[in-house]
């Protein structure tokens, strides 16, 4: 409990230099993302593994329907309303232009679900396992908030 609380007092020192009205920081400062990575590892119990390939992380806006067709094969809902979301086809994070640091340490906790825990996302077969993960990322995001 005390190591959450510390890296909670941490997230809000960062937010707090997160630039309003200019470029996104969470979707550009790359020395703010490993650091939301960081905590959101340590949330996780986890130690950062520097030889695990790091997320790309780009604006949902930017990507084309046929890479949604490609990657998801949900071309129509994310035309309509792109959100932000983990690819583990392609180890992509994609975020809204205005997207928050939570926004950012929910999809890092799926990133770190597929490739320090070992979850299969395209394994639909337990359900439950899909909540899980789920729930894990919303609750792990409620630190940032
Ligand atoms: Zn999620």
């Amino acid at each position: 409990m005390r190591k959450i609380l510390i890296s909670t007092a941490i997230v809000f020192a960062i937010a707090a230099n997160v630039g309003i009205g200019n470029a996104n920081e969470v979707l550009t400062n790359t020395d703010l993302q490993m650091t939301v990575l960081k905590q959101v590892l340590d949330l996780m119990n986890e130690e950062f593994d520097s030889t695990k390939p790091l997320p790309k992380i780009v604006d949902v806006t930017t990507l084309s329907n046929d890479y949604f067709m490609d990657t998801w094969g949900f071309e129509v809902i994310f035309k309509e309303t792109p959100v932000n979301h983990y690819h583990w086809t392609d180890n992509t994070i994609a975020l809204q232009p205005n997207a928050d640091i939570d926004n950012l340490a929910h999809e890092y906790t799926h990133y770190v679900q597929d490739h320090y825990q070992g979850y299969d996302f395209a394994d639909k077969s337990d359900p439950y396992a899909l909540d899980y993960t789920e729930t894990e990322a919303i609750t792990i995001q409620n630190n940032f908030k």
